[in-house]
């Protein structure tokens, strides 16, 4: 049986008609650039994740680009992060001659620990940029609570977040983006609210950040040919958002559906010798966008499954703080040692709204298989 790590086919398959639908709308009107769809997707993920802004750009990657520029992560300044994450949440850093100031993940949750961001503070930092990846948020408690005392700005990666939600001091549930100065998401397709192309999104609740992300988009202009700033040219694509909606209508069901198949899956291995399973950690309500386990043999159980034709993926196998890319930052091996180890054990499996019960039965059959020598 030959198991996709991502496949979109099967849900364009399954809601052909409203997609086509949706894209014909916006091939007949010709409003490609901020089209009505991109301020209707806006609306809609205000009203989704309670934010009181949300500015589409053209990539979650320059979201966050766009956000470090107008929060000052630039020239000098220290951005307190983590090493164990996607490149653009420490390159959006470094593009503007910011410095980010690695330390170490938590073991558990593969997020920043708290624990270590307090000392890192000084003179030259200006903000934390906290990753929630995976399937969890990082602890916005304690990083609200550090960028308080200290007067940090806080931007969120919560480009893996879509509909992960923290419960803070306050009581109720927030959603991911919406606690720091700054939230930012991704819309790369495999994304758990994901397009059919690249996109990205900014919110907050600040109107003078929303209105300088506004501009920001539109190289800087308050209007045609009008330049406050020297910004960007990073619209998110009216198709884009066409798309994006029809499938936001469908995400409580998504997020539902990768619930399930995360539950299959600590079910079957849960006593699977070589395996460790994920665990939340903090009061939030959790979205499974990735499945990973910490494997022995890690680099041998991909084999095992490549050579069962299932699909899976590793995030991260290099941490950043050892790419050559940032070899200036001037850090080296052993630095982080929990991001080092985590980044050689750690394996995805596949897990999107779509795949079958048989097809999971057979990715837990096989790595098993792999364990126990069945
Ligand atoms: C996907 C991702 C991004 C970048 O998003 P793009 O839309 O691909 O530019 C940034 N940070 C994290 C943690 C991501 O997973």
């Amino acid at each position: 049986m030959k198991v996709s790590f991502y496949t979109s086919q099967r849900e364009y398959a399954l809601k052909k008609e409203e997609f086509n639908r949706a894209i014909q709308v916006v091939l007949e009107k010709g409003n490609f650039i901020l089209g009505e769809q991109v301020a209707q997707l806006e609306n809609e993920i205000q009203q989704y994740t309670q934010a009181k802004y949300a500015i589409g750009v053209a990539s979650g990657t320059d979201a966050l680009t766009i956000a470090s520029d107008i929060l000052g992560f630039k020239d000098g300044k220290e951005v307190i992060t983590s090493p164990f994450t996607f490149l653009a949440s420490t390159s959006c850093i470094t593009k503007h001659r910011g410095r980010p100031v690695f330390v170490d993940i938590n073991e558990e949750t593969f997020a920043l620990d708290v624990t270590k961001i307090e000392e890192k503070v000084n003179q030259q930092t200006i903000g934390i940029l906290p990753i929630h990846l995976f399937d969890q948020m990082a602890d916005m408690d304690r990083i609200m609570d550090i960028a308080a005392k200290y007067r940090l700005r806080v931007l969120e990666d919560a480009a893996e977040a879509f509909g992960m939600r923290w419960k803070g001091q306050g009581g109720q549930y927030r959603h991911a983006g919406t606690i720091g100065d700054f939230g930012v998401f991704s819309f790369f397709p495999t994304k758990t609210l994901g397009g059919y192309g690249d996109g990205g999104m900014m919110i907050t609740n600040d109107e003078e950040l929303a209105r300088k992300a506004k501009y920001y988009r539109v190289h800087g202009a308050s209007k045609k040919y009008h330049y406050e700033y020297v910004g960007y040219n990073s619209r998110l694509d009216t198709l884009q958002a066409a798309i994006l909606s029809v499938k936001l209508k469908y995400i409580d069901d998504a997020v539902s559906k990768r619930a399930a198949i995360a539950k299959r899956y600590l079910e079957r291995l849960e006593d699977c010798p070589g395996v460790r399973l994920p665990k939340v950690k903090g009061d939030q309500k959790q979205v499974y966008y990735v499945f990973n386990i910490l494997a022995e043999n890690r680099d041998k159980l991909a084999e095992h499954l490549a050579k069962n034709e299932i699909g899976y993926s590793i995030y991260y196998p290099r941490p950043l703080h050892l790419q050559p890319c940032f070899k200036d930052l001037g850090y080296q091996k052993g630095d982080f040692p929990v991001a080092e180890r985590v980044a050689e054990e750690i394996i995805a499996l596949p897990i999107y709204p779509e795949i079958t019960t048989d097809e999971v039965e057979f990715i837990c059959d096989t790595v098993k298989a792999f364990y126990q020598g069945g």
